[in-house]
């Protein structure tokens, strides 16, 4: 039977780490680290995320706002309101919560984001900056995946690791951190050929479809990591991922469950980008 990675456990330990980082940072510079939210909306899932990401940064220590506009706010708006956040000393982190209304263009509100500000990593610059080698600020999951992937102790140099999945925000940037570990890395799509016998060749499966149970027991080579990012409602109304659970644990070596797995690490690792952009930021500042 697989070790199951309980990422509720594995994200209290970043919290743990984070609340350190954070008081040191504060007593350091004589301000805590700032993260505002911007939430564009009434979107249910989104007002539910947007107050988790703001309550998590003050349980941190970190100094967390929520801004929230309404849902026929002009393009304009949002773009001067992240101007001016790109101006404000106190925030380090600028994080605006998609989707976005219509008459926004999301695009636009991404490429506005001072690059050092960009606690979500969906700005162009962090991906090109993540592709190149160079330090970025890194998409939240992607980074919640490769803690869990830490956890299980496997080696990743020299490793077989295929991500299925090809987003900007998920797939490519595990892909990316993947091969940065040294790991030999397949990214797997919706068009990619006999995708069973793809995944049997996995030592590290990352899963980021958003199909209910679509890698089988059977596509799992024994004893691998499997990390399972995809929420998908079953349709019993319960959360599953893209991972068939139940046969994947007689097979994998380490496996996440959904829920309970990648998701609470994506918060986690939010409050940990703001940290490491405060902390960038105030390097850059010393320098100058
Ligand atoms: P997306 O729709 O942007 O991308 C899905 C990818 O899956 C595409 O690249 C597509 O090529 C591929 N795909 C689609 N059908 C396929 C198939 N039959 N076989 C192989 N590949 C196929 O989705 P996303 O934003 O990358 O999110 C993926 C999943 O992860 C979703 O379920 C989403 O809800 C979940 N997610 C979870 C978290 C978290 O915090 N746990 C965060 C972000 C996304």
């Amino acid at each position: 039977m697989a070790n199951i990675l309980d990422g509720k456990a594995i994200a209290e330990k970043v919290r743990a780490e984070v609340r350190a980082d954070v008081a040191g940072f504060t007593s350091a510079h004589g301000r805590a680290p700032g993260l505002t939210v911007v939430l564009v909306g009434e979107d249910p899932a989104s007002v539910v995320y947007t107050r988790n990401k703001e309550r998590s940064a003050k349980e941190c220590g970190i100094a967390g706002t929520l801004i929230r506009l309404p849902a026929e706010t002009p393009e304009a708006e949002v773009l001067a309101l992240v101007e001016r956040l790109n101006r404000d000393d106190a925030v380090d982190g600028i994080l605006v919560q998609l989707p976005l209304p219509k008459q926004v263009r999301e695009a636009e509100v991404l490429r506005a984001i001072d690059p050092d500000k960009d606690v979500d990593g969906f700005h162009a610059l962090n991906a090109g900056r993540l592709a190149t080698g160079h330090p970025a600020l890194v998409p939240c999951t992607p980074l919640g995946c490769m803690r869990l992937i830490a956890e299980s102790g496997v080696e990743l140099a020299g490793a077989r690791a295929v991500v299925v999945g090809r987003s900007n925000i998920v797939g490519k940037p595990i892909a990316q951190l993947l091969l940065a570990k040294h790991a030999t890395v397949t990214i797997a799509h919706s068009r990619t050929r006999d995708l069973p016998a793809v995944c049997r060749e996995a030592d590290v499966l990352v899963a980021a479809v958003g199909r209910a149970n679509l890698v089988r027991g059977d596509w799992i080579k024994p004893g691998a990591v499997v990390i399972d990012v995809g929420i998908n409602r079953g349709a019993d109304g319960k959360l599953v991922g893209d991972v068939a659970f139940a046969e994947a644990a007689e097979r994998a070596g380490h496996l996440t469950p959904v829920p309970g797995g990648v998701g609470p690490m994506t918060i986690a690792c939010l409050l940990a980008n703001t940290v490491t952009a405060a902390r960038a930021r105030e390097a850059a500042k010393r320098r100058a």
